[in-house]
């Protein structure tokens, strides 16, 4: 576990050093220190307060639903939650901050010392963990949003001023682009499982900077480049090109300035998706002193260990041990565990019809291939379907016990998802049930078999292959009614008593 791969290019070999910063607006129903509604979108600036306008004399609350989440969060990622805590406030100017100054938790977060597997392999591979700490998970409000209209105006909406944010801030633990993009899926899979927030990388729900660096060796003697920070990146592919974009272009440098490190320096830097490449919005001299002080206008606060505990209470099972679970509960595949347990409501949905029926395996097999396909065909969600978990469940033990075939499934499934209409009332509608009864099928087969004498031929001079034709034959003249099983092993057991 976390060995650190090297990398060479030329008579240089070098680590790659990456530590991220996760921000993340938390599903709360109001802002973070007053209660005006938290919701994403609408017309610009009418979600909004004199708290959140930062105007004089305006008084932030904290809302207790924001602490929460935080502490949920904080839990959900291993970390320790504190029951001092405090928020400070964090100075600069930029437009859409109206204050000029932002609530945060400076020196005493609300978590620390956590940490996450992420897990490097495929799909259908058995995972393969690497752990990555988390230094801190802080309170933050979020800021407004600059709108730039075509033409010369710039305008600020703030209706997103205020929005209750955690910030994740990683240990440098990642050591390629490829991990740096798998902590940020693994931060979001978790925070989603939990509820926290929604996970919406397009509304910038969640954004990561990535702080990244080189360890290179040179003759013997360590350099340190310096660091590049790269800000709000909202897509897994941006992290993982703009870090990888950043080791070319770190290297470069090195081979052309030696410049080591220094302490408290970095260059802040965007990343240009249509260009591919970072762009620099601050250098490496403007060292930014945000003159943090104490919020005046809210107490540092302990919080009781009923809300602590409760905080705790509501983790729930995260995805890790969910996909241990159910690959040992239902033996189930690596694939088909990791599909169905990418998100909380599909593997809630599978373990509903799953603990209902005779056959979870099955049941699997029915969501993987057929739910699955029908939500991305018509790209909704599970609660608009029609159909439920006790639809499979009971669709899978109809087949099961052998009432109706494979084939029919099919049909049903087609029907109940248009009706929502349940499995035994399509079978019993349209009359599917299965023949098993042996002397029916017999009488079939004795059928089948008069009215194809060449087929009888053929096999007397060794082609077998007619078993399965004269079985088609069977469920041809049995409308596909008749048991395949059952009609197969009577076929096998007639043209034995031809020889
Ligand atoms: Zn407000």
């Amino acid at each position: 576990m976390n060995e650190k791969p090297i990398h060479t290019d030329g008579d240089l070999t070098y680590e790659i050093i990456i530590g991220c910063e996760i921000h993340c607006e938390l599903l709360t129903k109001t802002k973070a220190f007053c209660s005006c509604e938290n919701r994403y979108g609408g017309l610009p600036n009418t979600r909004v307060c004199p708290v959140c306008l930062g105007l004089p004399g305006a008084m932030p609350v904290v809302g207790r639903e924001y602490v929460e989440f935080g502490a949920i969060a904080g839990f959900a990622l291993g970390c320790e939650v504190s029951r001092f805590t405090k928020f400070d406030r964090k100075h600069y100017f930029y437009p859409d901050l109206v204050k000029g100054y932002q609530i945060t938790q400076y020196d005493l977060p609300l978590c620390t010392n956590g940490q996450v597997l992420i897990n490097l392999a495929s799909q259908d591979e058995t995972p393969r963990f690497k752990k990555v700490r988390i230094e801190r998970i802080h309170l933050e409000e979020d800021v407004g949003k600059s709108l730039h209209i075509e033409g010369a105006h710039s305008y600020i909406d703030y209706n997103r001023s205020g929005v209750p944010l955690i910030e994740i801030v990683s240990k440098p633990d990642m050591s390629s682009p490829e991990e740096a993009a798998l902590f940020m899926q693994t931060i979001r899979e978790t925070l989603k499982y939990i509820g926290a927030t929604d996970g919406n990388l397009e509304e910038g729900s969640m954004r990561c900077d990535a702080n990244i660096n080189l360890k290179v060796i040179e003759n013997g003697k360590e350099w340190r480049t310096p660091i590049s920070e790269i800000k709000n990146m909202n897509s897994f592919k941006a992290i993982r090109d703009a870090c990888t974009y950043e080791v070319g272009r770190q290297l470069a440098e090195f081979r052309t300035d030696r410049q080591n490190f220094s302490q408290g320096f970095k260059v802040t830097m965007g990343w240009d998706d249509a260009k591919g490449e970072t762009v620099v919005q601050r250098t490496k001299n403007s060292f930014i002193d945000y003159r943090f002080v104490v919020e005046p206008d809210i107490k540092p606060f302990t919080l009781s260990d009923s809300f602590i505990e409760t905080a705790r209470s509501k983790v729930g099972e995260l995805p890790q041990p969910k996909r241990d679970r159910f690959r040992k509960e239902y033996g189930l595949s690596d694939f088909d565990v990791n599909t169905l347990t990418t998100e909380r409501s599909l593997a809630d949905w599978f373990e509903q019809a799953a603990k209902a029926s005779r056959d979870p395996k099955k049941v699997a097999n029915w969501v993987l291939a057929e739910v699955l396909a029908v939500l991305n065909e018509r790209n909704i969600s599970l609660d608009e379907l029609k159909i439920t978990p006790a639809h499979i469940a009971s669709l899978v033990d109809t087949v099961v016990s052998g009432a109706i075939s494979s084939k029919q499934a099919k049909d049903v499934f087609a029907e109940m998802l248009e009706t929502g209409d349940m499995p035994e009332a399509i079978v019993k509608k349209h009359g599917m049930e299965q023949v098993s009864d042996t002397s029916l099928i017999e009488a079939i087969v004795a059928e089948v078999f008069a009215a194809n004498p060449a087929a009888l031929d053929d096999y007397r001079k060794g082609k077998t292959n007619v078993v399965g034709w004269l079985t088609g034959q069977v469920m041809k003249a049995s409308k596909g009614k008749a048991n395949p099983g059952t009609a197969t092993a009577l076929v096998q057991k007639r043209l034995a008593e031809l020889k």
